[in-house]
């Protein structure tokens, strides 16, 4: 049931997207530049950010948390392998380096340390929004490495090359790259009105646009077209790109659009969504705002799909162009 919001509460100013921009700049040249790496590894200012699967190790320092360790204490927390050349922010070369499982979990008990998710870290606001950027493109690397051991053309193992940014088959000689995996995701919109769902994994509360992964052959406004089709049986015509973000869970980059709805009768895929219904402009700036009578949310301002809803509420239908 749509409910009823008269009073559209004020948003106040635009929030951040997360993860986004970011300050590094990669240098790729440098990357098989064997005296630059060595130059920028022995760099005073250089620093490392460590992460295991999906966690971060962090400094406790106050309030705010520190993601950056020296070399050496990055190799003293048991950081396992080369570690990866992120690029330089602001001329102070930055690194990722993984820690095992093992090793994070002999870290738990330390008190100078704080360990959590890369979420988490985003969400709760635990280190300077700079460092966001840099710990995402980590986690996504580091995490590609992790999954790609082996050659997939032939089986053998391959090894690492390019200061992390791409891996050989001693083998085959195939060459392989990190993945980025283009995810679309989207507010379908009719008039005054637009789409949400629900997956099963979200909070109680929490509507969200519908998403889903771009597949081989697919323009991105036909991904879009497709899973609005999929998820919520609504036909769209139009649709615009509103911006993107890089998602390291594990590799992703959101691709945010907005679509015109052709049509308003929902039939909902309950395989894929708990549920997704039609919600008034006024209905999500009240989710916006975390002001909704019968206390819906929308994602945080870290993700997208806040800033997409959020566009939405202030342009109306003209979002979509
Ligand atoms: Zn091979």
């Amino acid at each position: 049931m749509q409910v009823l919001v008269t009073d559209r509460p004020a948003l106040g100013p635009k929030p951040k997207l997360g993860y986004t921009p970011s300050l590094i700049d990669r240098v790729a040249v440098s990357r098989d530049d064997e005296a630059a790496l060595k130059k920028f590894s022995e760099d005073p200012r250089a620093g490392v950010y460590v992460t295991g699967n999906e966690n971060v190790v962090l400094k406790l320092l106050g309030e705010k948390c520190d993601p950056l360790f020296t070399p050496a204490e990055a190799r003293a927390l048991g950081t396992s392998g080369k570690s990866v050349f992120l690029g330089l922010a602001d001329g102070a070369p930055r690194f990722g380096a993984a820690i095992a499982p093992d090793a994070i979990e002999k870290l738990q008990a330390r008190g100078d340390l704080k360990i959590t998710d890369l979420r988490s870290v985003a969400v709760q606001g635990l280190v300077a929004e700079h460092h966001l950027p840099p710990l995402a493109e980590s986690k996504a690397l580091l995490g590609w490495h992790a999954r790609h051991r082996f050659c997939p053309n032939c089986g053998a193992a391959t090894h690492v090359v390019q200061a992390g940014w791409r891996r050989d088959c001693p083998v085959c000689h195939a060459q392989h790259f990190p993945r980025t995996d283009p995810v679309v995701i989207m507010l379908a919109i009719s008039g005054e009105r637009c789409v949400l769902g629900r997956s099963r994994r979200f909070a109680p509360t929490m509507w969200s646009c519908l998403a889903g992964f771009a597949e081989p052959g697919e323009s991105i406004e036909e991904a879009v077209r497709r899973e609005v089709l999929e998820e919520a049986g609504i036909a769209c015509g139009r649709v615009t790109y509103f911006a993107s973000q890089p998602w390291p869970f594990p590799s992703s980059i959101m691709i945010g659009c907005h679509a015109q709805a052709l049509s308003e009768d929902l039939t909902v895929d309950r395989d894929e969504l708990e549920d997704a219904r039609w919600f008034s402009r006024d209905e999500c700036a009240a989710m916006l705002a975390r002001q909704h009578p019968q206390g819906l949310t929308t994602p945080p301002p870290v993700a997208i799909a806040h800033h997409i809803i959020r566009s939405f509420v202030e342009e109306g239908a003209d979002v979509i162009g």
